[in-house]
């Protein structure tokens, strides 16, 4: 068996796979219906006629907080290059539909991994964590190697369970499908500077891709503070960008 004296670190790639079709149609008709007798097929129809009306008409709902209507829009995304502790934090948000690769079905034989920037940035930190990686890769492939060969366990059933000494640095890919309201309510989380920065990261990325394809909706978006004008995180971890909860509405 291979014992691999270089294994490759990788970074972030988000690719947006699909989005909802006549975007901003669905969103319009879904929350004029709620206002008119009309029929939602002939408002979704009417869109043609009036696109500035339409985009002018999104752009209030979103602002009034009337979100149910951006349910009707998906994106799905493809995420590679991220570790385990990232996709752990990801699927807490629970209103959204995952895909990852699976460690029983695809053998972690070269794996990658991701290096925290503060740890790459000194040579010390970096050699250590480097021969973290190669240790475990060595562990891991040494285990498969014994069960294959002692207890003729092949396949996933190895896999499973030799996957228990693979880190959080492991990368993984996983494909996301969120809708734009929680989407919306990602950003505010996730783009905020108290967010870890590798989740961080992966939503601004998501955000930008968000307000190029759809501006009516995600112009004004990202973490929190863009919609309050505050910072409602306490002293601790306020980036500074926008002033302290207390400052703007006094103590509670
Ligand atoms: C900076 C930061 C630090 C964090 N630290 C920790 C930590 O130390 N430990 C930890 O365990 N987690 C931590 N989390 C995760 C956090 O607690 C949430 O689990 C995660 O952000 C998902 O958020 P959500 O539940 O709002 O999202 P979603 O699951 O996407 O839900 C969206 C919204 O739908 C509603 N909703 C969804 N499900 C329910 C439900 N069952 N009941 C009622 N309403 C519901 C809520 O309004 C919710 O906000 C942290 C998150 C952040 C951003």
């Amino acid at each position: 068996m291979t014992f691999y004296a270089f294994m490759p670190k990788t970074t972030l790639k988000i690719t947006l796979l699909e989005m909802s079709g006549k975007a901003l149609e669905l969103i319009y008709a879904a929350c004029r219906q709620c206002y008119s007798e009309k029929s939602a097929s002939d408002i979704f129809l009417s869109c043609a006629d009036k696109p500035e009306t339409v985009v002018a008409f999104i752009k209030k709902v979103v602002s009034s907080g009337h979100e149910s209507p951006l349910e009707h829009v998906k994106f799905t995304f493809a995420v590679e290059g991220v570790s385990r502790a990232l996709t752990h934090q990801l699927v807490r948000h629970r209103l959204a539909s995952y895909s990852q690769q699976s460690q029983r079905y695809v053998r972690e034989n070269d794996f990658d991994y991701i290096i925290p920037p503060s740890i790459e940035a000194n040579k010390q930190t970096r050699d250590e964590f480097e021969k973290v990686m190669r240790e475990i890769q060595k562990s891991y492939s040494k285990l498969l190697e014994i069960m294959s060969a002692e207890e003729g366990v092949r396949g996933e059933s190895a896999n499973q369970d030799v996957r228990f000494v693979l880190p959080q640095a492991a990368e993984t890919k996983i494909v996301v499908t969120m809708n734009c309201r929680e989407l919306l309510h990602f950003f505010k989380h996730r783009c905020c500077a108290r967010a870890q920065w590798e989740i961080r990261a992966l939503a601004n990325e998501m955000l930008s891709i968000c307000k190029e394809k759809l501006p009516a909706v995600f112009t004004g978006a990202g973490a929190k503070c863009e919609d309050l004008g505050y910072c409602p995180e306490g002293e601790k971890f306020c980036c500074g960008k926008f002033p302290l909860k207390e400052k703007i509405l006094g103590a509670q």
